[in-house]
């Protein structure tokens, strides 16, 4: 999704610091990726950043470890998905190449998502060799999940680097969470939550705001992360893929939300910003921040510094748009580093200036044929 799956730090935006350490990670200890190794001796960042035909640095990386999930939310999947064959899908190996050759070219952050990155079997070796790279290039290394595994990894998460993650929970109330997801259990996913809390991560909670469904929800859940020293994020629908339903029957404007919350919230405009979508303000109540994002009332894209690549080693330089670059054939043909920064460069120059996302009622069909889970919001 866009961006409350941003969590800023002060070095999103700009060229990774030369300094080690803005959060140290533990020690590579899977040998078999032998590339972590070799680029680790590398001096970092990069000569020259990536910079797109608009003057944007990307900086920010965002990747789906996977296309598949535990769950099926009802906005972001039809309930009969048919999932891509094992062939088609980066090995962790690949992908962890594929992100040592962006954090070679200037990319200080990266986000893992899917599909549910936690469901993809050892993921954590990816989460292990990437928080290897922390001290090196890398300044900051997240995730966005559903919580459903999060109470298995949330320590191993702390130990690999990671330092905040983004968990999505559309409402508290255990019959709706079911509903939604089709067939989850609240309960996993607020032990994840709560697991996540106890190892140190920082939680942010991610929440779709649906009409009809949890749009009287948003007051107890402010006032539940206030609680819970977590910050909120409400999202609006994003019109990707085909789902079973209508999506303008699910649209709710987040500036319609943002009015009734002031009925009772006090939110103080800040400068918290993360190049990404989300407006964001301070709670005065709780002294937690609420960020709202708004892809189809408010255009995002002057500031965008990011790009996606897919399990599949597709690059979309546009989270609404569908022009990409398959990076499987080009880690498949046996490119070199060199050949690799070439093929990255080449893309960011086709980075398009913005999305065309529209939900209305003459536009039946989604923006982008392709789902949520596949670019990982
Ligand atoms: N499974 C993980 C999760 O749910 O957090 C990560 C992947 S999920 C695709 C990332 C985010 O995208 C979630 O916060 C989800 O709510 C959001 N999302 C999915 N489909 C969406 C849509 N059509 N519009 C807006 N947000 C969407
Ligand atoms: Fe799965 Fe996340 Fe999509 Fe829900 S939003 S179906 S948890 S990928």
């Amino acid at each position: 999704m866009p961006d409350c799956h941003s969590s800023a730090t002060a070095a999103e935006g700009r060229r990774a610091p030369r300094r080690p350490g803005l959060a140290a990670g533990p020690a590579n200890d899977d040998t078999r990726v032998v590339q972590t190794q070799t680029s680790l001796q590398a001096p970092l960042p990069a000569a020259r950043p990536l910079i797109d035909p608009f003057g944007r640095a990307i900086t920010y990386l965002r990747v789906s470890v996977t296309d598949r999930c535990d769950l099926r939310c009802a906005y972001c999947m039809a309930e009969d998905m048919t999932f891509l064959p094992k062939s088609e899908i980066l090995s962790l190996e690949e992908l962890n190449r594929l992100c040592g050759a962006f954090i070679r070219l200037g990319t200080v952050k990266i986000r893992l998502t899917g599909g549910e990155p936690l469901v993809r079997r050892d993921v954590m070796t990816l989460v292990r060799n990437l928080g290897a790279r922390l001290s090196h290039g890398l300044s900051e290394l997240t995730l966005t999940t559903n919580g459903t595994q999060l109470a298995k990894h949330a320590e191993a998460l702390h130990a690999a680097g990671v330092r905040r993650v983004n968990v999505s929970l559309d409402t508290l109330d255990a019959a709706k969470f079911a509903a939604v997801t089709r067939w989850g259990k609240i309960e996993k996913t607020l032990d994840g939550i709560f697991a996540a809390k106890a190892a140190g991560l920082a939680v942010k909670i991610n929440a779709v705001a649906l009409k009809g469904f949890n749009e009287t929800e948003f007051d107890s859940m402010l006032a539940w992360c206030g609680e819970h020293g977590f910050d909120l994020c409400l999202i609006e629908t994003m019109p990707m893929g085909e789902i079973d339903g209508d999506r303008t029957d699910q649209y709710l404007p987040l500036s319609l939300v943002r009015s009734r919350l002031r009925q009772h919230w006090t939110l103080r405009d800040t400068d918290y910003a993360t190049g990404g979508p989300a407006r964001y303000y301070d709670v005065a109540e709780t002294g937690r921040r609420i960020g709202f994002i708004t892809p189809l009332t408010h255009n995002f894209c002057e500031s965008c510094n990011r790009v996606r690549l897919t399990c599949t080693g597709t690059l979309y330089m546009c989270l609404g748009q569908d022009d990409a670059a398959d990076f499987r054939r080009v880690l498949r043909a046996g490119a070199d580093d060199d050949g690799l920064d070439a093929a990255i460069r080449e893309a960011i120059s086709r980075k398009p200036k913005g999305h065309d996302f529209v939900i209305d009622r003459r536009s039946d069909r989604p923006a982008v044929a392709r789902h949520m889970s596949v670019t990982g919001g």
